[in-house]
């Protein structure tokens, strides 16, 4: 090595920690707002400028910083939020001292704050790592800092930012998530001069009736009307929030907020405990709605480990997770009747929407005549089924037709449901074999002929390595032959199907399985698998008791809002949905 080892210039230490702490404009923002918070902001004022690569500006009112404060604060590894020195007692959300030097070598970052004490306020600018002179400036109250041209100066780094919407969302997504974590605070976010939102602080005292109103502002009315609450804690865990109803879905993570001691973090680990708790309930690939604050005492969790602060290693994680998992699963199995009313609120949407189109069709529809719809008879459900009263009372009402032999509509208390039957029969089956299971008596049927099945290589030795576990289902297979199995018995609950097919996708679901801890999860994905298999109701007429059967046994049976690919079973709308639909509202 013919270089001598030195101290490196503070510079080029900011612009190492830059690459560290800030990749985009949302990192930027979230230490500046960060930094808000921290001052005791009650109302922070955001606007971005290309998505914040041009510009970002944060005004807050916050106790601010005095002359001496403020060059302190532009120095590397200065904070005031380390009074006792002590990194398992953190109070804020710094604690590293090094955002504002770093965000200051990769762009331009003015800082103007007032200290109460102070007449005046001061401003200063750091550009590029160069500390401009401090300056007198007017300003009333708390902090204002912009950044602009971030990475301007840094093509290697200018070239990982995506597109300006690209970025501006995910600084949308910094501050929601913060705005979680604090809703006594005020947050107003402009973009290119519009008002992207506008969440006014929220009053009530009760921590947590004030995050269930922060929460419907940001994750909607339906998620924050029908989502489970949860309220659990153990001997180390306090485990509070609100989780989606299976039935409301996405195709990612994204919606899923996690607060360690009221901090923002991500964790992979415990977004797959989430989904886990969730099980056959969600379609593959599919995530809840969901905001987990977990409280823990300060020797059981350290905030220190990621540069960003945007991560914390748990002392148990174990313990965390399994926790996590149980009282999800203690908080779905309290509400697994219930499906979510998104998709009767996006249906009502959608019509509004379409008003004219949905009008225009009706006229063109030849199957809309007037003699099918403004008929004097009473309309002929009546006369075939008649009416009980007592089943309107009931969560899914008295059934009233059945539609297209797969949709059965009934009469509730407050407005009317549609059943897939199909979907539902799905679920009812596959919930029933579980408990036959559990109980340890699941019914077979002898087939009257042994079935000969042959097998791909593949799909015979999984089946195989798994026939002792597939007999606990009622499904009884013996190897015949080199690449054939005999199937002697399926389970009665199944009745007929056609097994050839029936074992090759348990084949193929077992697969993939490597033995892993998820068996549990692999069970309910072959029981899944053989439910779809009975298709008894599958298109089939119901007659009316028939229909009123499917619609108590789903009230009885858990988690039978959602069919086993985690659709919906059924919709709801309200009377006061179908005004509004009519336009009567
Ligand atoms: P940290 O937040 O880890 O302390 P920063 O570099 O983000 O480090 O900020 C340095 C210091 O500047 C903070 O400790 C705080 O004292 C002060 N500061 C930064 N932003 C503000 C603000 N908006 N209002 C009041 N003080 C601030
Ligand atoms: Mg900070």
């Amino acid at each position: 090595m013919s270089n001598k080892i030195r101290l490196l210039p503070s510079q080029l230490v900011n612009r190492i920690a830059a690459g560290e702490v800030i990749e985009s404009p949302a990192s930027a923002l979230k230490e500046i707002v960060e930094n808000s918070l921290d001052a005791g902001a009650k109302n922070i004022l955001i606007e971005l400028e290309s998505g914040g690569k041009q510009s970002i500006k944060v005004v807050d009112d916050g106790h601010g910083m005095s002359k001496q404060e403020i060059s302190y604060a532009l120095q590397r590894h200065a904070t005031s939020k380390m009074p006792n020195d002590n990194l398992y007692k953190i109070l804020y959300f710094g604690f590293r001292g090094e955002a504002l030097p770093a965000i200051g070598s990769v762009s331009k970052l003015t800082l103007i704050s007032r200290d109460q004490d102070e007449n005046h306020g001061w401003i200063i600018v750091l550009q590029n790592g160069e500390l401009g002179k401090l300056k007198p400036s007017a300003l009333d109250k708390g902090t204002i800092v912009k950044i602009d041209d971030l990475f301007h100066k840094f093509p290697a780094r200018l070239k990982f930012l995506k597109t300006e919407k690209n970025e501006a969302e995910k600084c949308y997504n910094v501050i929601k998530k913060l705005a979680i974590s604090k809703p006594e605070v005020s947050f107003e976010m402009r973009s290119s001069g519009k008002i992207v939102f506008d969440y006014k602080a929220c009053i009530n005292p009760n921590m947590l009736a004030k995050r269930k109103e922060r929460l419907s502002l940001i994750l909607g009315e339906t998620f924050h009307n029908e989502a489970v609450s949860l309220n659990f804690k153990n001997d180390e865990i306090n485990l509070t929030g609100m989780i989606s109803l299976p039935t409301m879905n996405r195709s990612s993570s994204n919606n899923i907020y996690l607060f360690v001691k009221n901090r923002p973090i991500v964790d992979k680990k415990l977004i797959y405990a989430i989904r886990i708790a969730y099980g056959d309930m969600l379609p593959k690939g599919r995530y809840p709605v969901a905001a987990l604050f977990i409280e823990t005492s300060d020797e059981n969790v350290d905030v220190n480990v990621h540069p960003a602060k945007s991560e914390v290693r748990f002392r148990n994680l174990h313990k965390v997770t399994s926790f996590i998992i149980n009282s999800i699963k203690i908080a779905l199995h309290n509400n697994s009747n219930k499906s979510t009313r998104e998709s009767g609120n996006n249906a009502i949407r959608y019509f509004s929407n379409n008003n004219n189109l949905f009008s225009k069709s009706l006229v063109k529809n030849s199957n809309f005549d007037q003699k099918g719809f403004f008929n004097d008879s009473p309309p002929k459900t009546n006369e075939v089924f008649n009416e009980d009263i007592i089943e309107l009372d009931f969560p899914l009402g008295a059934p009233k037709a059945q539609l297209h032999k797969t949709y059965v509509l009934s009469e509730t208390k407050n407005g009317i449901c549609i059943v897939d039957q199909h979907a539902a029969h799905e679920r009812l089956v596959m919930e029933e074999m579980k408990k036959e299971i559990v109980d340890g008596k699941v019914s077979t049927q002898t087939l009257l002929m042994p079935e000969i099945i042959k097998l791909s290589k593949d799909q015979l030795e999984s089946i195989l390595r798994f026939s002792s576990e597939l007999e606990v289902f009622g499904l009884h297979i013996e190897s015949f032959g080199n690449d054939e199995v005999l199937v002697r018995e399926t389970p009665a609950i199944l009745g007929e199907i056609n097994t050839e097919l029936l074992l090759k996708n348990i084949a193929e679901e077992l697969l993939d399985f490597e033995g892993s801890s998820i068996i549990e999860k692999k069970i309910n994905e072959v029981i899944a698998t053989m439910a779809c298999h009975n298709s008894v109701r599958a298109g089939r007429k119901l007659n009316s008791d028939e229909m009123s059967s499917l619609l108590r046994k789903m009230e009885n049976t858990p988690s039978s809002g959602q069919c086993n690919h985690g659709r919906p079973t059924f919709i709801e709308l309200s009377i006061n949905d179908l005004e509004r639909l009519f336009g009567r509202k």
